[in-house]
């Protein structure tokens, strides 16, 4: 297992304890090149958790989608990578402990904007603007991944005009 932050392999475990009411098991890692610390599951192969987004279509529910978005809306702010892994973490054992195996977008968007407002003010009205202009978290996210690095700088520049924090 990779670490995200540096690709080096080499990892030692933190903390293992069962999540998804006993269905999985959730181990803390960190990383003994940079010490960022970062998490895997090991779980039985089973259908995969789906979004519903807003019109009604399904979409395999991606870690990494909503990490990017997290990323962005905490850029340049004090919120660690291991804040937002964390964050991350809790909404996916939120929307997969409950016994359905779909969950609509429009709850991981409020989930999201729940976790991020007492962790970075800023952040959380960047992510909430952006995402009640959308109104659905996967189209968001659609427009997340075709952003490239000025298009996101574009973004950031724009944000700051809006609220100049
Ligand atoms: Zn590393």
């Amino acid at each position: 297992m990779r670490c995200p932050e540096c690709d080096a392999s080499e990892n030692r475990v933190v903390d293992t304890r069962a999540s998804r009411g006993g269905k999985a098991v959730r181990r803390r890692r960190e990383c003994a090149v940079c010490q960022s610390r970062f998490t895997t599951y090991e779980h039985l192969e089973e259908r995969p958790l789906q979004v519903l987004k807003s019109d009604g279509s399904p979409e395999i529910f991606d870690r990494g989608k909503l990490q990017r978005s997290l990323q962005i809306a905490c850029a340049k702010r004090p919120v660690s990578a291991s804040q937002i892994d964390e964050i991350v973490d809790a909404i996916y054992e939120s929307i997969s402990g409950g016994a359905g195996l779909e969950v609509p977008s429009s709850r991981i968007g409020e989930l999201v904007m729940e976790a991020l407002e007492p962790v970075d003010r800023v952040a959380y009205v960047r992510f909430a603007s952006v995402y009640r202009n959308f109104q659905d978290i996967g189209e968001f996210q659609d427009v997340v991944d075709h952003l490239n690095v000025r298009d996101v700088r574009q973004v950031q520049a724009k944000q700051q005009e809006e609220f100049p924090f």
